[in-house]
């Protein structure tokens, strides 16, 4: 499989090229030349199969040209270590429980997905260590470096902004060790990403290490996202629900949306998709109006989907050849302010018992609003409310438990190098790695 970007400029690369670059020479994203139908015997038994089989099934549609059966499924099993359950809200409402992985987020998946993928590029080619640059401010740090923990010949360096992670966030990848690096920035996330973005272009620490990143656009980390979109019709199917079903996802960058759009396109019988997002609004405007206005990010209650510019928007502009008619027949959009998020998350709790994150809340708020007669809903609960439990008990009056796994991390001691925002410096420390 080949893979374009979609800006058109640069040349075609392969998946190992797509993966090590993560992004094309012309600043476009990587899309890859095909979408595969999947066979409808496949849809015909999905509800007999368990996730990771219909994982691999999706994966080798995918990446089967590049990477024997064996190996894939090896790297999808072992991806997949944990499930993404659907659970039934209410009535018609069902919640996608993307939580249960290492950092109790979604982006485990495609961060576990891709460190594999390197490491078996890796293997294959007997290359040196690979070093893994991510600027964080708070929830990517921690999938990438959970992700890669442990995968031997690559090495991680998470670049955070000092004092401006949450505890329970910083300790999700500073209490590591092993191949992971935290590096505690005296300055802003713009600083962590201007210093990685420099290194990538300093020819002599080019020479000295090979550097790669893990950016949530990589189609590594990407399209394996598809697999749960599948897991979900699968689990409401074996509920004979299946027939009728409406995908909500709570949005920011539009990666995850994005995945699940690729997998209607091979075949997946998902009815329509909802794309919630929070106060910033540019997709929802788009969709309104067909005109596309970045702005600058505001602040929310879901900081998660704080984006004035989603990147994936690219993606989805060239699945549907720039059309706004067929964006808007496949997806529609909602907005919600903070005051909405607050008052969803008390309303599902005092309702039915189920406590909402601020991200998912706006996915559940949508199919509230839109779900028509006949219609089965299924939203993305993007993280673990307990990720946010500051937050969450302040707006529930709870005082909800910390999975164990994420009590594991508060336990270690925080090991950190502290770095000024000065290129030089950072440099030099890597010179020396
Ligand atoms: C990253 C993230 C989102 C947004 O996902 P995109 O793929 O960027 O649209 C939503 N919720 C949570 C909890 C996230 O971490």
């Amino acid at each position: 499989m080949r893979y374009y970007s979609t800006n058109h400029q640069a040349p075609m690369a392969t998946l190992q090229e797509a993966v090590v670059k993560g992004l094309a020479g012309d600043r476009g994203l990587y899309m890859p030349e095909r979408i595969k139908q999947l066979p409808a015997s496949f849809y015909d038994l999905i509800d007999t199969l368990s996730f990771q089989e219909i994982a691999f099934t999706v994966a080798d549609a995918f990446f089967g040209e590049d990477i024997p059966s064996e190996d894939l499924r090896h790297i999808v099993f072992d991806t997949l270590s944990f499930d993404c359950p659907v659970v039934k809200v209410t009535d018609h409402i069902y919640a996608l429980e993307l939580f249960h992985g290492p950092t109790l987020a979604f982006k485990d998946v495609g961060a576990r997905f891709m460190a594999r993928l390197l490491q078996y590029f890796i293997r294959r080619e007997g290359s040196d260590r690979v070093n893994v640059l991510v600027a964080t401010s708070g929830d990517t740090g921690s999938a990438v470096a959970n992700g890669f923990l442990g995968v031997d010949g690559i090495h991680v360096y998470v670049l955070y902004p000092k004092g401006k992670v949450s505890p329970i966030q910083e300790c999700q990848f500073t209490t590591l060790g092993r191949n992971i690096t935290a590096i505690e920035v005296d300055g802003v996330f713009d600083d962590c990403q201007a210093l990685v973005k420099q290194a990538f272009l300093d020819d002599q620490l080019n020479a000295h290490m090979r550097l790669t990143s893990a950016n949530s656009i990589n189609v590594a980390r990407f399209l394996p996202q598809a697999f749960y979109y599948f897991n979900a019709y699968a689990r409401m199917k074996a509920l004979g629900l299946g027939s009728n079903m409406v995908m909500c996802v709570p949005s920011g960058n539009f990666g995850n949306i994005t995945s699940g759009l690729f997998g209607y396109e091979m075949g997946l019988p998902i009815r329509r998709f909802i794309a919630a997002n929070n106060a910033n609004d540019i997709f929802y405007q788009y969709l309104q109006t067909g005109e596309y206005h970045p702005k600058p990010s505001r602040q929310t209650l879901a900081n998660a989907m704080d984006v004035g510019d989603p990147s994936n928007f690219a993606r989805v502009y060239d699945l549907y050849g720039g059309s706004h008619e067929r964006i808007t027949s496949y997806i529609s959009g909602a907005t919600y302010s903070d005051d909405d998020i607050r008052a969803t998350m008390r309303e599902c709790y005092e309702s039915t018992g189920y406590v909402l994150d601020p991200h998912g809340a706006c996915g559940y708020r949508a199919l509230q609003e839109s779900l028509r007669p006949g219609e089965e809903g299924v939203f993305c609960e993007t993280a673990h409310p307990a990720k946010f439990k500051e937050k969450v008990d302040e707006i529930l009056g709870t005082d909800i438990a910390i999975p164990t796994r994420l009590a594991e991390f508060m336990k270690d001691k925080k090991n950190s190098v502290e770095m000024t925002r000065k290129f030089e410096d950072f440099k030099a420390f890597l010179l020396k790695e």
